[in-house]
């Protein structure tokens, strides 16, 4: 068994008769391992497993046939391109092979030699002849045993033939061969999971499904194949999960907090004094989290809401709680100008309760000599400097971390390593579906505030065709004289976590644009490139109603709260994910008032175009996400492209019924099983690991 898992995760390096060439372009699409390679999915399947004998072939069939070479030749066309013709006779009939633009293929067959071909058979003026996709020469021995009706290996012929996806100068002919190659050397009694989990899941072994999915012998095994290496993908992202929280319930103590009738009543009294009622899913998510920091162990709690659902009070109160023990919060906002608003609302929320709040960001610091004062405050905002500097923090009970994509791991290791645990919540926009959050947080520590506060209209949102931007213009105007505001969203040009300057440039072509059109109106504009002091003027300034029109780049961010602009227009829209799309949306639809959504593109995909229409119709954002995950994959949708963290190649995220089977069987495993014992699982968890932690 040791020697299987070593061989499973070799370097390429030791493929056979491979060159330093392909083992490049190999690395270069991320193949670094047997075990990679054998990851590396086909995109696409050609059925060539039918073999016919040459005087039965019916023009229009895809099959392979073989036999002999007894004539080659080369023509050219009048335009210049090269034909080859091998000419080929089994002991029923003669078949002319045809290549387009392959020379080389003349210098490698030779006459007298065994070939066996796949294609499409074609009538060729009066005769039929194949047009080659697939072949291979074939010598004596293996035409021997196929002619006694052996199994023969072929590879690239007779059989189900696997397409891979091309990149870097690899062809699929290259990858084909080599997992051929590994195939013919694995070990048929390698497992990865344990026999008890295969036999309740009905799962193939694993050398069966390496094989099938590479070499289907027919669509019931390559079918099994597939469940089983979807199986084993969701099975070691959930494994993962489930070891990383049980470790995170086993480290050091945080702070204990007690809910007396004292703090109760305390508590009570800012949810009553608040301007609002919590709607139900608040209070629940209050309660949850009020529960979770009563506990031995940290909480690690997720709060998911649309923008404008109302996830800030909930921090706040959080915040409340923990200062009624006698604690600090942090509060991390992932930029400057949302570190601000929380700020205030956290000011405005809680001014008469004697809470001490600090905001601590790059360039604005309420703080002078932070250091030494900073035990003088109850809570803390800020930005990622929050935890950049070597600061003392040994009152910190709670973390908030506002609109997190990645999941809040990153943050946790760099508190960890700055030696305190406190109670972590964070909270984010981005709608992710149900299976996906089972798969990487569990069951337990999901809070989701599902409906937004009553009063709200939902923003209406209209896909405008090219034709119609002029009346769309001249309906804004419409909207503008009854002193309403609006802000337009330039196309994201280059797609970055920084501003970038061709997007900053683009904004203010946009910019100059808009003024003209709308001359009679007062426009201005905003961009990540702005000192932070002018970008809070600015909003401040848009807030205060100084100017009608609000021009910005893509990268502004969400949760920006102001009520009195009601249109949002979006430029270039094709360019984003639905679930971004949907987050810009909620810049507006933050009062009473209706609202609207403008969504331009100027492209004429009709993959772009139906892809608009749906979110023109759809406000639901966990049927967005899940629509988009469908459509390009989660990397895409969780902005953790880079990270690779959620690339499954076999499994599909949506699919609950796998993810439930899975995730119980995990359970199974933690109960009855040693980590230790399963090298593949525990390889591939502490990859997961170092996944979450390394990104910055
Ligand atoms: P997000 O979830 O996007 O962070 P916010 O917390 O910024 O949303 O809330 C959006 C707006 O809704 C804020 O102005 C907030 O004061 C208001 N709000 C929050 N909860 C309620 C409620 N229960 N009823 C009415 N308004 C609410
Ligand atoms: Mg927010």
């Amino acid at each position: 068994m040791k020697n299987a898992v070593d061989w499973f995760w070799q370097s390429i390096d030791n493929l056979p008769a491979t060159s330093p060439v392909t083992i490049k372009r190999l690395r270069s699409v991320g193949v670094e391992t047997f075990s990679d390679l054998l990851n590396y999915a086909p995109i696409r399947y050609s059925d060539f497993s039918q073999v016919v004998s040459i005087e039965k072939l019916a023009v229009g069939q895809k099959v392979s046939v073989i036999g002999e070479v007894v004539d080659l030749r080369q023509e050219r066309t009048r335009k210049g391109f090269t034909i080859q013709k091998v000419v080929v006779t089994d002991t029923t009939g003669e078949l002319t092979l045809v290549w387009f633009n392959q020379s080389y293929l003349l210098r490698t067959i030779k006459k007298g030699q065994i070939i066996s071909a796949s294609g499409e058979v074609k009538a060729y003026l009066f005769d039929r002849s194949m047009f080659v996709e697939e072949f291979e020469l074939v010598d004596k021995t293996k035409y021997e045993r196929f002619l006694n009706g052996h199994q023969a290996d072929f590879i690239h012929t007779q059989r189900i033939i696997p397409y891979y996806s091309e990149k870097k100068g690899l062809s699929s002919r290259v990858i084909r061969e080599k997992i051929f190659y590994l195939l013919t050397q694995f070990d048929p009694e390698f497992e990865s999971l344990p026999e008890e989990i295969l036999k309740q899941n009905k799962l193939a072994s694993l050398y069966q499904s390496y094989s099938n999915i590479h070499f289907p012998e027919n669509s019931r095994l390559y079918k099994l194949a597939r469940d089983r290496l979807a199986f084993d993908e969701i099975f070691v992202l959930s494994l993962a999960g489930e070891i990383y929280r049980k470790n995170w319930q086993n480290e050091k103590k945080p702070y204990k907090f007690i809910l007396s009738d004292q703090i109760k009543h305390k508590l009570t009294e800012l949810i009553a004094s608040l301007p609002f009622q919590l709607t139900s899913s608040q209070h629940k998510a209050v309660e949850a989290v009020i529960a979770d920091m009563q506990k031995d162990t940290a909480m690690n709690r997720f709060l998911q809401g649309d923008v404008g659902s109302g996830k800030t009070i909930v921090a706040v109160i959080s915040s409340y709680f923990a200062y009624l023990n006698g604690c600090q919060t942090l509060v991390m906002a992932p930029t400057e100008v949302l570190a601000v608003q929380h700020f205030k609302s956290f000011q405005a929320f809680l001014k008469n309760f004697s809470v001490k709040i600090a905001l601590q960001t790059g360039s604005i610091k309420t703080i002078k000599d932070y250091n030494k004062k900073i035990a003088d405050y109850d809570i803390i905002i800020g930005t990622h400097a929050l935890f950049n500097e070597k600061l003392k923090y040994d009152k910190v009970g709670l973390v908030v971390i506002d609109e997190q994509q990645r999941f809040g791991v990153m943050q946790r290791a760099l508190l960890r390593s700055k030696g305190i645990n406190p109670h972590l919540l964070t909270m984010t926009a981005t709608p992710i579906p149900r299976t996906v959050t089972l798969v990487l947080f569990g069951e337990l520590n999901l809070s989701i505030l599902d409906k937004p506060p009553s009063g709200r209209k939902p923003v209406k949102t209209y896909f405008v065709p090219l034709e119609k931007r002029q009346s769309a213009y001249d309906w804004i105007k419409k909207r503008l004289k009854k002193k309403e505001q609006v802000f337009i969203v330039c196309p994201l040009i280059e797609d970055s976590d920084h501003e970038t300057l061709v997007n900053v440039r683009s904004a203010i072509a946009e910019y100059e644009k808009i003024k003209q059109i709308f001359s009679e109106y007062k426009v201005g504009l905003l961009h990540g490139r702005m000192k932070s002091k002018e970008k809070q003027q600015i909003l401040a300034d848009f807030k205060d109603h100084k100017f009608d029109i609000l021009v910005s780049t893509p990268v502004i961010e969400v949760g920006i709260d102001i009520p009195n602009a009601t249109v949002i227009v979006i430029e270039g829209a094709e360019r984003y994910g639905l679930s971004q799309l949907h987050q810009l949306r909620g810049r507006v639809g933050r009062s009473d008032r209706q609202s609207y959504c403008l969504v331009f593109t100027e492209s004429k995909s009709s993959d772009a175009v139906s892809r608009l229409k749906y979110f023109a119709k759809e406000n639901n954002g966990f049927k967005l996400s899940e629509y988009d995950l469908k459509m390009r994959g989660p990397g895409e949708v969780f902005g953790i492209r880079q990270s690779g963290y959620l690339n499954v190649k076999f499994a599909s995220l949506l699919d609950l019924n796998l993810i439930e089977k899975a995730s119980k069987a995990v359970l199974d495993f933690i109960e009855n099983c040693k980590l230790e014992e399963f090298p593949i699982l525990k390889k591939l968890v502490s990859y997961y690991d170092s996944k979450l932690i390394s990104r910055d």
